[in-house]
């Protein structure tokens, strides 16, 4: 869904619609919308500092898959770092474990669909951090998805009236 957030003084004042919710950054949370975004656009909006409204220096300081984290300097002391997203245990970016999560639960095959981002020139992870992804989290929440449902049968097979007959032919 696109959206973007209005204050409600703006709204008064050019009578648009009220105020939409603000899009949160929750990490268990994969509904949030991402865009891509040219570099040369995105640069473009570290150009001029907030400050003294001069141009600036900036520059990407690291990159890791999907994560870009940006710094911002001004001759007039000002001084920011911006990153695109957010960054769960283990300095690990949201959006690279999503992106393996994504791909393992669509059932695409990883190494095409990381060499098509690649073509596109999208930066994305690597198809071994997809696969460790796979290892220690992607798999790990599959199996335990699939034992929370077998538990919550179990549990209202229990709590049928009467029980549950099972038949057989003993073949
Ligand atoms: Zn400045």
């Amino acid at each position: 869904m696109f959206g973007y957030v209005i204050d409600s003084a703006t709204a008064v004042q050019v009578n648009l619609k009220p105020k939409m919710p603000s899009p949160t950054c929750d990490p268990h949370q994969n509904g949030i919308d991402k865009f891509i975004v040219c570099q040369e656009e995105l640069m473009a909006l570290f150009a001029i500092c907030p400050a003294c409204c001069e141009k600036s220096d900036s520059r990407i300081v690291q990159q890791e898959g999907t994560f870009v984290k940006i710094e911002q300097v001004c001759a007039c002391g000002y001084q920011r770092f911006w990153q695109n997203q957010p960054i769960l245990h283990r300095n690990m970016p949201t959006c690279n474990l999503l992106l393996s999560g994504a791909i393992h639960f669509s059932g695409c095959l990883a190494t095409q669909t990381l060499r098509m981002m690649t073509l596109f020139g999208l930066q994305c992870i690597s198809a071994s951090t997809f696969f460790r992804h796979q290892r220690r989290y992607t798999i790990p929440v599959i199996i335990q998805a699939w034992q929370n449902e077998q538990a919550k049968n179990f549990s209202d097979l229990k709590a049928m009236d009467g029980g549950l007959v099972v038949a057989g032919d003993c073949r």
